[in-house]
């Protein structure tokens, strides 16, 4: 454990999506609401600090460095911020992803492109490796015990850039979409990781429209007393990947997890289960997790409060009440489908 006394600091890891954002207004829209959002409810212990990474291009990168600056302006802890190339990302991820790709994407073709919508599926064998990247490193000095740690700081001005840095093995990392509205405190959600049941890799929580309901009907015709595409709390209504624990470490270990990205099991299961999706990560998640329940974490759903209603108006009004409600204390709104967040 990091000990702030000694000038350690403890990182808690956050990534997220972060391409062809200087081509959409809405999308920086979305990334404002959620830098502000984070920024105003995160409380870190002195010693502490975020660590937020970007997988972006070249002038998506751009246009964050120039703009997180003035978005964690309210922030009362330190951060870093990492940028991380797609390109390259893309590269190393290709070869493990690739055979999956046809499961859980829209079109027939398998898309070099794409494969960076599985990311986290992988995410424990690309992101131990020293990466090239660069690093913005902005210390908070509000305090005097900040103060003590300046042989960490003292070389980095706010704005400064690194080219290249290597990062320590990542042992675990939360991974975020950009359309989020933070209510509660970040740090908060890294303690799921401590409940954790014993065999779970991932912590995710549960889909809050009836998408898998639809996309398993042929296997749920021929099983009708499964509980395959079903409403909480009872059923097994898939995964929303808004909001991901990723537990590098026990991904690395987990001998059923690594057997599970084998092309011919996905194959098996994808076949066994009718399975055709377009929805990248999620519809892996929600596959294997249909078998291998044990290996997730639910998280409670208030972590990830799906605001889209799509499927309520397409065929599904009289149940989609059954998977839409959510008890419970709203930590983290997530405008799906482009829906407003909103204001309280
Ligand atoms: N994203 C991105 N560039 C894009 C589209 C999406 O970086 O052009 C990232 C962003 O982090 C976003 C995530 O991919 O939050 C998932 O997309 P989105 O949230 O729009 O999907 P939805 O939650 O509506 O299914
Ligand atoms: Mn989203």
């Amino acid at each position: 454990k990091a000990d702030a006394r000694f000038g350690e600091l403890e990182n808690y890891h956050v990534l997220m999506m972060f391409t062809k954002v200087d081509k959409s207004k809405g999308l920086q829209e979305k990334f404002q609401l959620a830098m502000r959002s984070m920024a105003k409810h995160g409380r870190f212990l002195e010693g502490e600090v975020l660590t937020l990474h970007f997988v972006s291009d070249e002038t998506s990168r751009e246009l964050g460095e120039r703009m997180l600056p003035e978005l964690l302006l309210d922030a009362t802890f330190q951060y870093k911020v990492v940028f991380h190339d797609v390109s390259v990302l893309t590269e190393k991820l290709f070869p493990i992803v690739e055979a999956m790709q046809k499961h859980f994407s829209a079109g027939s073709g398998a898309y070099y492109s794409d494969a960076i919508f599985f990311l986290s599926v992988a995410m424990h064998h690309i992101m131990p490796a020293g990466l090239c990247i660069r690093q913005t490193i902005i210390p908070y000095s509000g305090t005097a015990e900040l103060e003590q740690n300046k042989q960490v700081t003292e070389s980095w001005s706010p704005t400064q850039l690194l080219t290249c840095c290597f990062l320590a093995e990542l042992k675990r990392i939360v991974q975020l979409d950009l359309d989020l509205k933070y209510r509660s405190n970040i740090r908060d959600l890294f303690q799921e990781f401590t409940r954790f049941p014993p065999g779970a890799v991932i912590g995710i929580s549960r889909e809050m429209q009836p998408v898998y309901r639809h996309t398993f009907w042929q296997y749920r015709k021929e099983n009708p007393k499964s509980r395959v595409g079903e409403p909480p709390p009872e059923g097994q209504p898939g995964f929303n990947s808004g909001v991901m624990l990723l537990d590098l470490e026990a991904m690395r270990s987990s001998v059923l997890y690594n057997q599970l990205l084998q092309p011919a099991r996905v194959a098996a299961l994808a076949e066994q289960y009718h399975f055709q999706g377009h929805l990248g990560d999620q519809d892996f998640f929600t596959m294997i997790g249909m078998e291998h329940p044990e290996l997730f974490s639910t998280l409670p759903c208030g972590w990830n409060r799906q605001l889209c209603t799509w499927w309520r108006d397409h065929g599904y009004g009289d149940i989609f009440q059954l998977y839409y409600q959510c008890e419970g204390p709203i930590h983290i709104y997530h405008g799906n489908c482009n829906t407003p967040i909103p204001d309280d």
